[in-house]
């Protein structure tokens, strides 16, 4: 029997009766005589809830600790959910991300998938019952509960598709699918009914929530094609393939909470070093002359200690700021297209604190307060 994957964000089953309409569309797809395994985020902003209950403790928590406490979100959904599928006459049992043999490095908060070793699932399913999973968590190889990184549980869909044999993983969230731009900060945003893995890749990284980077890194690697879908609205979706056109899909991403790391030349190096082992992500490393940047991710649990690390390491700070990229094929080779984004930021007044550029991708580098103001501006202009 062919088997697939269904993933439930967080906001499908912010409440009871929003849990309950996702059960009665796992049921009727198990109806439909297909093996489902669902996996499933927290409850709305649980993950956010618990973060902010750790850090009224300690404001740089222990990250194993962390996942210990993040790791309990997804476990009540799991468990409510295998309730209600059974409420249903249907049979189903949930499991956490270690019972499902996913195996991670020991990074924690921020930890990879090494190995998926699904059999306990797959005995499950054999036995015609809807297996349930939650997201977002994994094992070390130590034993030790891990998590991997917000956002995480898409990651876990995908590679569970991959393990199990699926084709395709269907996300369910609170959107119906991948737009030109975010459609609550550009109303009037595109709906892109398909993908290439590469320019979803690039979206995700610079920024785009609607599915996770790594998630869209493994789906690409093992083939699986991603199908982006609202839970409550049926209709339009949008489908990452091998096979999607790169035409027609330009697509402006907005990101906040960056910030720029800057050092002599030759300290590059032991600046990227010291980033790694303070599990910063690092965005882009430039130098210049006798001077030299990364871009880091800002917005992390860990923060205010990296950054005051990195300060006692003798670079310069520079938090607060933001990117506006646009990601299109062939950009790299249209000056002409990045000329327009850089002359709509100057109409709206927003200054341009650095540039970057990629084969597929514009980046520029804005105030995190104008970020929205500049994806609608430079949207504006990509027609
Ligand atoms: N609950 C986790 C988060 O909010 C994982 C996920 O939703 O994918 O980041
Ligand atoms: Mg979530």
């Amino acid at each position: 029997m062919s088997v697939v994957v269904q993933k439930f964000g967080g906001s499908s089953v912010a409440d009871v009766p929003k849990l309950e309409r996702v059960a009665d569309k796992v049921v009727a797809t198990r109806e439909s005589g297909v093996d489902v395994v669902v996996v499933i985020s927290a409850m709305g902003k649980t993950t956010d809830q618990l973060l902010g209950l750790a850090h009224q403790v300690d404001p740089n928590p222990p990250r194993r600790e962390l996942d210990m406490l993040l790791t309990t979100g997804e476990r009540v959904s799991m468990a409510l959910l295998s309730m209600a599928i059974q409420k249903r006459g249907c049979d189903a049992i949930s499991f956490t991300g270690s019972q499902s043999g996913i195996m991670t490095n020991d990074r924690h908060f921020d930890a990879r998938i090494i190995e998926v070793r699904p059999w306990r699932l797959e005995d499950e399913l054999a036995r015609g019952r809807v297996v349930i999973v939650a997201g977002y968590q994994g094992m070390s190889y130590r034993r030790e509960i891990t998590t991997l990184g917000r956002g995480g549980s898409d990651t876990t869909a995908i590679a569970l598709a991959a393990a199990l044999g699926a084709d395709r993983a269907e996300i369910y969230s609170d959107v119906d699918g991948v737009y030109s731009a975010d459609p609550r900060v550009v109303p009037d945003a595109r709906h892109l009914p398909e993908l290439t893995y590469e320019q979803m890749q690039e979206m995700a990284e610079a920024g785009a929530k609607v599915l996770n980077s790594t998630a869209v890194e493994f789906a690409k690697r093992a083939r699986i094609a991603i199908h982006a879908r609202s839970t409550f609205a049926d209709g339009r979706q949008t489908v990452v393939h091998e096979g999607a056109s790169d035409e027609g899909s330009a697509a402006v991403v907005g990101q906040k909470d960056l910030a720029r790391v800057r050092v002599a030349a030759g300290d590059l190096a032991k600046a990227l070093g010291l980033a790694d082992e303070l599990g910063l992500s690092v965005r882009q490393s430039g130098l210049d002359g006798a001077e030299a940047s990364l871009i880091v991710s800002a917005g992390g649990p860990d923060w205010a200690r990296a950054r005051a690390a990195l300060e006692a390491g003798g670079c310069a700070v520079e938090a607060g700021l933001g990117a506006v990229t646009v990601v299109a094929r062939e950009l790299g080779g249209r000056p002409a297209v990045m000329a327009s984004a850089m002359t709509a930021l100057a109409a709206e007044a927003i200054e341009l604190r650095g540039v970057q550029t990629a084969p597929l991708r514009w980046t520029g580098l804005v105030d995190a307060a104008r970020v929205d103001d500049a994806v609608r501006a430079v949207h504006a202009v990509m027609g």
